[in-house]
């Protein structure tokens, strides 16, 4: 999906953690790009139907193309968009289990090819690693082949730190959510992308993720409900378009992507909060189905 080639020096492992084997290569010249395709854009359950064809259905899923590496973030029902000719290895991170992060997997394009090289990586939770939780959605009787009976080559790595897959890094830092969650800073040829979803701005979060999310090209953000309906359910987990955008400009960040639309939320209503934000900001707005932000341009 990706086009550049790039030249590389040296390559240098880090970290005695087998889980977390760590690749640096030193970029000569060349690899630039960093491509994000909105996959799956609701929070909390998939809905379907003529009100949500704009602002969609599926729960949360992002591709994003750093150079010759493919990277998954979330594998909600959104992942069934997933392009299958993808080449090469895919490299599937993981926020946390919460279900509309997790269900896609069962039916995946990719999980379904043989031999396909799928890496899936998340943080221990509950003291439960991320095979552990994923072995307790595909069992018996909730789900009928275990995730070794697909056709692809998958491995399982946890997460205690940050890591780098090829020239793509990894930075990460944990939200504050019910269970935990992990935003991801992913960093490829000078550019950047942050996810922070299932994130709650409180207990000085919202600073942390601003210095985190220093300069980056793109902050795709929580933003699941209006501010007065966050008053109704804080401690949910979740935020605002509001909270996001403030935390946007402490950043320095370039744009701004609300994502994990409540599932109450259907287009007109959607299209009408989209159109506020985009006032208060054009380099803001709610993320849509197959929406592309290439961050080399
Ligand atoms: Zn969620
Ligand atoms: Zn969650």
């Amino acid at each position: 999906m990706s086009g550049n080639e790039g030249a590389f020096g040296s390559v240098i492992f880090q970290g005695n953690d087998e889980s977390v084997r760590c690749l640096i290569f030193s970029v000569i010249d060349g690899v630039t790009d960093l491509r994000l395709t909105v996959l799956g854009t609701r929070g909390s359950v998939p809905v379907d139907g003529k009100e949500y064809e704009t602002y969609g259905g599926g729960t949360s899923c992002y591709l994003v193309e750093a150079g010759k590496v493919n990277l998954l973030l979330d594998a909600g029902t959104g992942i069934y968009k997933c392009p299958a000719d993808l080449e090469g290895e895919v490299h599937l991170l993981l926020t946390h289990p919460h279900l509309d992060h997790l269900l896609g997997l069962t039916f995946c394009p990719l999980i379904v090819q043989m031999h396909r090289p799928l890496h899936i990586y998340g943080r221990t939770r509950d003291g439960m690693t991320v095979k552990d939780q994923i072995d307790r959605l595909f069992s018996v009787p909730l789900w009928p082949a275990l995730v070794e009976n697909y056709p692809a080559d998958i491995t399982f790595h946890d997460l205690p730190e940050d890591f780098c897959i090829g020239d793509v890094k990894v930075e990460m830092m944990e939200a504050v959510h019910p269970g935990g969650s992990t935003v991801f800073r992913i960093s490829h040829g000078g550019r950047s992308v942050v996810y922070a979803t299932d994130f709650e701005d409180v207990r000085d979060k919202g600073a942390e993720l601003a210095a985190f999310s220093k300069d980056t090209d793109l902050l795709i953000y929580d933003g699941q409900y209006t501010e007065s309906e966050y008053k109704t359910w804080e401690g949910y987990g979740h935020s605002t378009m509001q909270i996001g955008l403030s935390i946007m400009r402490e950043s320095g960040a370039k744009r701004l992507l609300i994502t994990h639309h409540d599932p109450r939320h259907k287009d007109a209503f959607l299209a009408e909060q989209d159109r506020l934000l985009q006032e208060a900001c054009p380099d803001a707005c709610f993320a849509r189905p197959m929406q592309v932000f290439d961050l080399q341009e």
